[in-house]
């Protein structure tokens, strides 16, 4: 049941308001309590003052012997302030009982039975002992039932020090401060129950958009991604919450649909070397009696576009395991001048074939830490392509050198360029600017050359441009960072 936040929110709600109004009531209450028990100190003081200006009245009309007269004069006093709530008793300079006013009333009155109680208890004797040296005491004293607020004064009356006592009933203020506890007690109860069912159903109400969502949410799926959580208010913590989740599956959706377009054309990438393939085979296996060349000259497709395939499948491979992360890098120590001279070395029969003119200006030197297989590749894809997509008779420049920032490779054709519109979708996968020329014949590719040659630029914290393509020809560049920079924080 606690895992549910609408009920721990209410709990806690419910745990704090009652430390709260607990704390109010119980402070109010002693507040009460003082006060109500300051009124009786100084209600008992008045009384003592008014009974002793009585007392001493009737002291100097009384003739006689003097405890006779002080007993008489304390008997008429206590007549006179006669209450229900109150006892009176006067003791003499030994202790002895000169007068009280139990004596003086009629029993059957309740109250002040229970105040004559109070006059035996043992809490009421030991008042006395301490009040015989004091000038003025006040003590609350426990009777049989309920508790009284004890009060002793020394008094002279002639020549002599006599101790007035009064007993005053606590009954009534007992009375009032039960009613108070029993009022705050069921306002704590009645505001908690009242409070905790507010509480509850303003939590549900506040998540209740929490749990449309949750429930919005569980039913997006691959199929449909496009759906979006319903955003009421953009401003407020939910809407946020709801903001950053539709951002999350816009970057989802967009990652599936670049999978799902990288797999579809992936298929038909690898469709057409495939037909070919079978096409052949099926031609060499239905022809009986076929010459040996002929035989020769399906072997040499098959080979071909087998090649062509583990190609395709090569490249997919290293872009997939680039996406994800995984493919290790191996940086070390690369002469870039070395591995240029190499890539135009290996480039040349293809240059020599279509009768172009390669030339290679490497001399200065550039070390590159970074991965030489990696770095072999982009070079051998940037000048396979200037080479492919230059009309025979051509040119292709390559130059590597030092530059302000690190190293600069420039690949220059003089191929037919690349139309304006397009230059901003060559490195996509498996763009081509004229597909169908691409596709037939030993030019064909599919595509991903530059998507990898610009993955491993990337790689080595450096990037890849196409400077210039226009009827004169193509300028590809390459700028990689120097020693310290490259390949920070790849091995
Ligand atoms: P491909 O395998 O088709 O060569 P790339 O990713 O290497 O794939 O190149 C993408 C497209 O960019 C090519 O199909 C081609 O149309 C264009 N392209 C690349 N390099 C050149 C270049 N040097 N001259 C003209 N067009 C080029």
């Amino acid at each position: 049941m606690l895992d549910s936040v609408r009920v721990r929110l209410t709990v806690w709600y419910s745990a704090v308001l009652a430390v709260v109004l607990i704390l109010v009531s119980a402070t109010t209450y002693l507040i009460v309590r003082k006060a109500s028990m300051q009124r009786t100190d100084t209600d008992l003081e008045g009384l003592s003052d008014s009974f002793l200006v009585t007392f001493q009245d009737e002291l100097s009309d009384t003739p006689g012997t003097r405890t006779s007269a002080v007993s008489s004069a304390a008997r008429q006093a206590m007549a006179e302030h006669r209450s229900n709530s109150d006892a009176f008793g006067v003791l003499g300079p030994g202790g002895e009982i000169v007068a009280t006013s139990t004596e003086a009333t009629s029993p059957g009155e309740s109250s002040y039975s229970s105040l004559t109680r109070a006059l035996t208890s043992s809490d009421f004797h030991r008042f006395v002992k301490t009040s015989q040296n004091k000038e003025v005491n006040l003590e609350t004293i426990r009777g049989e039932h309920s508790r009284f607020r004890a009060y002793s004064r020394q008094f002279n009356a002639n020549g002599q020090n006599y101790l007035l006592i009064i007993l005053h009933s606590l009954h009534g203020q007992n009375e009032m401060l039960e009613t108070i506890q029993l009022t705050f007690t069921w306002m704590i109860l009645v505001g908690l129950l009242l409070a905790g069912t507010g509480g509850y159903f303003l939590a549900r109400k506040s998540l209740a958009p929490v749990v449309a969502m949750g429930e919005h949410a569980r039913r997006i799926g691959a199929t449909n991604l496009h759906d979006r959580l319903p955003v009421l208010n953009a401003n407020d913590e939910l809407g946020q919450l709801a903001t950053t989740f539709n951002d999350l599956l816009n970057r989802l959706d967009e990652s599936f649909e670049r999978q799902r377009r990288f797999v579809a054309d992936a298929s038909h990438e690898l469709r057409t070397p495939l037909a070919i393939l079978r096409g052949e085979a099926e031609v060499a296996m239905s022809q009986q009696g076929r010459k040996a060349e002929d035989y020769l000259e399906s072997l040499g497709i098959l080979h071909d576009e087998t090649s062509r395939l583990i190609k395709i499948v090569e490249d997919l491979f290293t872009l997939t395991r680039a996406d994800s992360g995984q493919y290790p890098l191996s940086p070390e120590n690369v002469y870039l001048e070395e591995l240029v001279a190499d890539c135009a070395h290996s480039a040349r029969t293809l240059a020599r074939e279509k009768n172009i003119e390669l030339s290679v200006d490497a001399s200065s030197e550039c070390l590159v830490h970074g991965d030489q297989a990696l770095l072999r590749r982009m070079i051998l894809n940037l000048v396979d392509n200037a080479i492919k997509y230059t009309a025979d008779g051509g040119r292709v420049d390559i130059a590597c050198r030092v530059a302000a920032a690190g190293f600069e490779l420039h690949v220059t054709d003089t191929g037919p360029g690349i139309p304006p519109e397009l230059h901003s979708r060559i490195f996509e996968r498996f763009f081509r600017a004229d597909p169908a020329r691409s596709r037939s014949g030993r030019e064909g590719g599919a595509g991903l050359g530059l998507s990898i040659a610009l993955w491993i630029a990337e790689a080595h914290q450096g990037r890849l441009e196409l400077v210039r393509s226009d009827a004169t020809g193509s300028h590809f560049a390459v700028y990689l960072p120097g020693p310290v920079a490259a390949l920070a924080g790849t091995d």
